[in-house]
């Protein structure tokens, strides 16, 4: 057994974007939706546990966030404990309760680890931590699109006052003083907080540069806690370089397909770029959906006149005034909810079709269609757009395995769709 990173993420597209930037720096990866059940495959070097941890009460999102480090820890090799990474999003998102605050307690108490750090810094994605105050591109979180956040309203930039709130250890800061100035600076300003019994310390980050100086510091710590900027330091630590190889996917075959519920702008630019392209699209009614007609099979039925002759799609996208139309009519939940039935649907009969390619666009779509194709884990493999790589998975319908990759909404380039084929031919 060789596992050296063990991951814990709050949620699934978080998973993946983590597990993206892994093996980026050279980790093969394997991403596991939920704890598994089973051994970690041989030659992975870190496991993503995904569990939908963000916003569920405090109480249960420790106790699933322990099943899953219970599991992680008993993948270590004799002599030597896995590092465990506590994955949320880079937005820092979290309520007043928590559940950062708690999970970071929990995860610290289980591993008898009385210090961590805790960052949510990702410079590629414009997220940077200055004076323990985090940025959303030029803006302060508390003055971005977060401070609306239906379920996570973030109004308060500072994120040691943001953390403190949620734990009883004390929080601190390790400032852009000591992580500009290299990693024998910031084990300095670790030791002077543990000194001042600080148990969790904010890390402020503006670069790449800093995160990677931050990374060396981080060599064996017990439990680290970030976003997935982290990520790009931690496997050095190991002796791992970026290689192809860490990103090795099996070879792809089989039919070519593309299921989207993301009603986001840059899926819609994806979208109408497929169709534009001139290759084949079909798009679900929702209120056919909900008038009970079968239009999972009618689109089945229509994928099987096309797929032989390359990739097919099947979309529920639509414009906003549009999708706030059915939402009228149906109410919000009960309109996503048959629309994502009906695309996991598509996506299940897809792969029992031939289908080997898929592409699935929108995040609760993706849950959905992972969940109808009960696929339990995935090879993470070369990335195709920031934070979307293609991944391999078994699935009942596809026993040898299907390459998919999940596109949450506002990610990709406008030929994405195409250009994600394109990427696993030429990988390959
Ligand atoms: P994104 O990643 O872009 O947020 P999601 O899949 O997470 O995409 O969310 C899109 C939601 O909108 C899903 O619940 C989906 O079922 C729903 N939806 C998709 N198309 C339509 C439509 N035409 N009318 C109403 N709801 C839709």
């Amino acid at each position: 057994m060789t596992l050296l990173l063990g991951c814990i993420a709050d949620d699934f597209t978080g998973a993946t974007d983590l597990a993206n930037n892994l093996v980026r720096a050279g980790m093969r990866v394997v991403q596991s939706i939920g704890v598994p059940c089973g051994p970690v495959d041989e030659g992975v070097d870190a496991v993503v546990v995904a569990l939908k941890s963000r916003t569920i009460a405090p109480r249960e999102a420790v106790a699933q966030s322990l099943h899953a480090l219970q599991w992680l820890r008993s993948q270590g090799t004799a002599g030597r404990a896995v590092q465990i990474y506590f994955k949320y999003c880079s937005t820092f998102d979290s309520t007043p309760q928590g559940n950062i605050g708690p999970v970071t307690e929990a995860l610290m108490q289980a591993l008898d680890c009385d210090f961590t750090i805790a960052t949510p810094a990702f410079p590629d994605n414009q997220r940077t931590v200055f004076k323990g105050h985090l940025f959303v591109g030029e803006q302060l979180l508390s003055d971005s699109g977060m401070r609306s956040h239906p379920l996570t309203p973030m109004t308060d930039a500072n994120l040691v006052r943001v953390l403190q709130a949620q734990t009883r250890r004390k929080v601190g800061l390790i400032d852009h003083v000591a992580v500009a100035a290299g990693e024998a600076a910031i084990r300095a300003r670790i030791a002077a907080l543990r000194a001042e019994g600080v148990g969790i310390a904010i890390v402020d980050a503006v670069s790449n540069d800093d995160l990677l100086r931050l990374g060396p510091a981080l060599a064996g710590m017990p439990l680290v806690t970030a976003g997935s900027g982290v990520a790009i330091a931690l496997p050095a630590n190991f002796g791992l370089q970026p290689t192809p190889q860490a990103a090795a996917l099996p070879p792809a075959v089989g039919l070519q397909a593309v299921v989207s519920g993301s009603c986001s702008v840059a899926t819609r630019a994806q979208v109408a770029h497929f169709i534009a392209s001139g290759r084949p699209a079909l798009a679900l009614d929702p209120l056919r959906l909900a008038a009970g007609e079968d239009e999972a099979g009618r689109a089945l039925a229509w994928a099987g006149q096309h797929l032989a002759s390359g990739p097919v799609l099947v979309y529920s996208t639509a414009e906003s005034s549009a999708v706030q139309a059915v939402q009228a009519r149906l109410g919000v939940e009960q309109a996503g909810a048959l629309v994502e039935q009906a695309l996991a649907a598509v996506a299940k009969g897809l792969a029992g079709m031939g289908v080997r390619q898929l592409v699935v666009a929108g995040g609760e779509t993706s849950g959905a269609c992972v969940q109808a194709l009960q696929i339990a884990q995935m090879r993470i493999g070369p990335q195709i757009d920031p934070g979307v790589p293609w991944c391999h998975a078994a699935s009942p319908v596809a026993p040898q395995g299907l390459h998919i990759t999940l596109k949450s909404g506002n990610f990709g380039t406008a030929d994405f769709f195409t250009k994600a084929f394109a990427a696993l031919a030429v990988t390959h």
